[in-house]
């Protein structure tokens, strides 16, 4: 397994009398992808501030390539790449220039400058608008604009706050194959959202956070065994299923879980790969018990589900 590039451990914040963070722990990984998620005001933006050292916990250590986060500069602090939701941008300069600025906060100029602008230009796909102003921009290329310029110094921990929030469907495109570039080169990434596809899209990790609190953390696949036994496959059959046959069902690979409502029977799969040989298996036991199977419905388990299991609501609530 990677070794460990990130450790947050038991951070917590309050503004006020309000909780936001409450002992958050998680890692990244070298090159591993992590999602951060959770509702509206779970306390995902939080963290990531503090991981990026903008804002000071008031308790738990972030702990970057073995140092410490702390306050000021550090080493450890040039390592990361923060991409906000909204980053300043002077409306009277162009891309390259924009970007030009950002790069010569790290210290970088000159020629190497040049090249690492046009890099990550390139990279977002933007090169060809190099030169115009952002303020002709669309909101998806104003965000691979935040991108490009999170990534002039060249970090090995790129951190996205909630980077498609209102973005149109194909800028939300285009962001994910930047992202699925930078994962390819090997880099890692936290990204935050409160939509799960996205994350599923992306993440090798999934932290689920809500309140302040950390409720899973874990890979997807591990989610997804989690999951009731309710969504990925429904037979209908023409008596209520038997113990045996449920039994049967539960013992079957690639099965997490089965239950019997009435004459439906509910069964849940570790992946869609298992469906064929699962419903094989019960046309022939039906078959065996005199049992008609009338119907049958395939459907892919959403992640979704999962952060209502663990809270009892939507992630949209
Ligand atoms: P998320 O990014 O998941 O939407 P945030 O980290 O922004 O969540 O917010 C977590 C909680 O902290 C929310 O209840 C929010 O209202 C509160 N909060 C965030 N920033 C501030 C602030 N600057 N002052 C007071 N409360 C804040």
């Amino acid at each position: 397994m990677a070794s460990v590039l990130l450790s947050v451990n038991q951070v917590s914040k309050s503004y006020g009398a309000r909780k936001a963070v409450d002992g958050v722990s998680f890692q990244v990984r070298q090159g591993q992808t992590v999602g951060l998620i959770g509702p509206n005001g779970a306390g995902k933006s939080t963290t990531v501030g503090m991981i990026c050292g903008l804002l000071r916990s008031d308790s738990g250590s972030i702990v970057m390539d073995g140092e410490p986060i702390g306050q000021g500069p550090s080493e450890a602090k040039r390592k990361i790449g923060f991409v906000p939701q909204d980053l300043a941008l002077y409306e009277d300069l162009s891309s390259l220039e924009n970007l030009k600025l950002f790069g010569a906060l790290y210290g970088l100029k000159g020629a190497p400058l040049k090249q690492r602008c046009e890099q990550a230009l390139a990279l977002v796909n933007l090169a060809d608008r190099a030169n115009d102003k952002p303020s002709t921009y669309s909101g998806g290329m104003k965000r691979r604009l935040n991108i490009a310029a999170a990534l002039l110094h060249d970090p090995q921990l790129l951190i996205l706050d909630e980077p498609t929030v209102g973005v149109d469907p194909q800028s939300r495109n285009a962001i994910f194959d930047t992202l699925e570039t930078l994962k390819a080169q090997g880099r890692s990434l936290i990204y935050t959202s409160h939509y799960m596809e996205e994350v599923e899209r992306l993440a090798d990790h999934i932290v689920i956070i809500d309140h302040g609190k950390v409720l899973a953390d874990e890979t997807p696949a591990a989610l997804y065994h989690r999951l009731p036994a309710q969504a990925a496959l429904r037979a209908e059959l023409s008596a209520a299923p038997s113990a045996a046959l449920l039994s049967g069902v539960r013992a079957l690979p690639g099965v997490t879980g089965a239950q019997g409502d009435g004459n439906v029977l509910d069964i849940g799969l570790a992946d869609a790969t298992h469906a064929p040989a699962t419903l094989a298996w019960l046309a022939a036991d039906c078959a065996n018990a005199g049992v008609a199977l009338l119907h049958f419905a395939t459907a892919k388990t959403s992640l979704e589900n999962i952060f209502l299991n663990l809270t009892g609501r939507s992630l949209r609530d």
